[in-house]
């Protein structure tokens, strides 16, 4: 951090030696100010392009027509743009046109936030026209300028807005948080990846609770391009809508991987697994997430429904320690069972992203302990780690091929994994031919 801070002072330098204004802009200097990692560096200058370009002796022209130069030291690369101005949003998402102007604070107030509009020079001298250091300091996100003419010419900013007050753990100054709430309607014009890679950003930051619950109590959710699944979108801030109630309840920070909070936050919202997909794609998240995602809320599902059939209303409080330890024992020995079959069914990596997914619940788990037991006992997951082949099941059987021989090894599986059989050819013959017996019988 420290040394790619002294690094981008150097390349202003530089500038000014060449005859330019120069100063380091936006994230790098509130990310400075607030003593949090500085990633990359912004830097917006007075030299044009082309100028920019003579100046260094490595450089590669990634945003000319935005007037962007990335200027490349000791394998660094650093972003540097003309002062510029944007004008004319007709569409609510582009700027029709850039202008160059001719002094930082022109620059400056082309930006959304104050916290992001904060200049700094190579003698470490600050240019702030808008207040940004006392917004950074009463951690406050607040407009440049007036919130509804900003939202109006690009929505994205909403999200950003939100976005920032999740990752910063910052409060939206009211005149901003009004505006969002007028302009809302307007985030129809974002694409979906823009809005994905917000709410991803979002959902992986310190508060993804609190992020989450913005982008409900704003209304931006009810308000993306392409519609979302309706259980989403009909959650009501209210205290009377359960789902609210859950989201708000939900501890998504419990979770280090991000696909398992958008899990927890899309099933506390009462999405099913269809739904999630369906969400999923909207998004345009790559299909391994989508899978991912779904396929854990999909076994949520499931599992919620076994433990419902073995322990009647009792519902998820299943296991009782008080209870009469013989009837907690069969109670266990078949939630294992079914246990097992989903695992064995969804694949490993879901059932341990579900067991992550639990630590989001506002409950403690009281089967948890169990669950991760039942998980780490199962000694094979697929077929083909059997002591035994389709063929030979066949030949041993006299029987000819067809689909009953993955049904069967499936079968055999799920003893094994369970316990009951061992994985040697000799006991999983003698059960195949058990098991086809009592399948000719019944
Ligand atoms: P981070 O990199 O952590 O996401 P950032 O503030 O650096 O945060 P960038 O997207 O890298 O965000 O943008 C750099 C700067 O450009 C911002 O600090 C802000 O000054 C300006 N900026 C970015 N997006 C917008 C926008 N949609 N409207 C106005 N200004 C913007
Ligand atoms: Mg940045």
């Amino acid at each position: 951090g420290e040394a790619l801070w002294a690094a981008g002072l150097a390349v202003v330098r530089r500038l000014r030696e060449a005859g330019f204004e120069a100063f380091l802009v936006g994230g790098c200097v509130r990310d400075r100010l607030l003593r949090r990692a500085v990633h990359d560096i912004d830097i917006a200058t007075s030299a044009l392009p082309e100028e920019v370009m003579s100046t260094f002796a490595r450089t590669l022209p990634t945003g000319l027509q935005h007037g962007t130069v990335t200027v490349m030291e000791n394998g660094v690369p650093f972003e540097v743009t003309t002062y510029r101005h944007e004008t004319g949003y007709s569409d609510g998402r582009r700027p029709d046109e850039v202008t160059f102007v001719r002094d930082i604070r022109e620059d400056l107030a082309r930006r959304d936030f104050t916290m992001n509009a904060i200049a700094v020079g190579f003698e470490g001298e600050t240019i702030d026209p808008f207040g940004g250091e006392r917004d950074l300091s009463a951690g406050l996100i607040r407009c440049v300028g007036d919130a509804d003419s900003r939202f109006g010419e690009d929505a994205l900013r909403m999200l950003r807005a939100v976005r920032f007050a999740a990752v910063l753990d910052f409060r939206l100054a009211l005149s901003t948080w009004r505006g969002i709430k007028r302009q809302r309607e307007r985030l129809k014009h974002v694409a979906m990846e823009r809005v994905a890679a917000e709410w991803d950003k979002l959902m992986a930051s310190d508060k993804p609770d609190r992020g989450a619950a913005l982008l409900i109590r704003s209304g931006l959710l009810a308000n993306v391009k392409d519609p979302l699944p309706d259980t989403l979108a009909s959650v009501k801030p209210d205290a009377i809508d359960i789902r609210w109630h859950c989201v708000k309840e939900c501890r998504l920070s419990e979770a280090d991987d991000i696909d398992v909070r958008w899990a927890a936050f899309l099933s506390a919202a009462g999405c099913g697994a269809d739904e999630a997909e369906q969400l999923c794609r909207k998004l345009r998240l790559s299909s391994q997430r989508t899978k991912r995602i779904s396929g854990v809320i999909g076994f949520d599902r499931l599992w919620s429904d076994r433990l419902m059939a073995v322990a009647g209303s009792a519902g998820k409080k299943a296991f009782d320690e008080t209870a009469n330890e013989q009837a907690n024992a069969v109670q266990l020995s078949s939630l294992r069972a079914s246990w097992v079959k989903l695992a064995l069914r969804f694949g490993r990596s879901t059932a341990e992203d579900w067991l992550k997914m639990t630590k989001c619940r506002p409950v403690a788990y009281s089967l948890l302990a169990y669950a991760k037991d039942w998980t780490n006992e199962i000694s094979v997951w697929k077929a083909a780690e059997l002591a035994v082949r389709g063929d030979e099941l066949s030949r041993s059987l006299a029987k000819a091929p067809g689909p009953w021989i993955a049904e069967l090894l499936n079968e055999l599986l799920e003893l094994v994994a369970l316990d009951r059989l061992g994985n040697d050819s000799e006991s999983l013959l003698a059960a195949a031919r058990a098991q086809m017996d009592g399948g000719n019988a019944s």
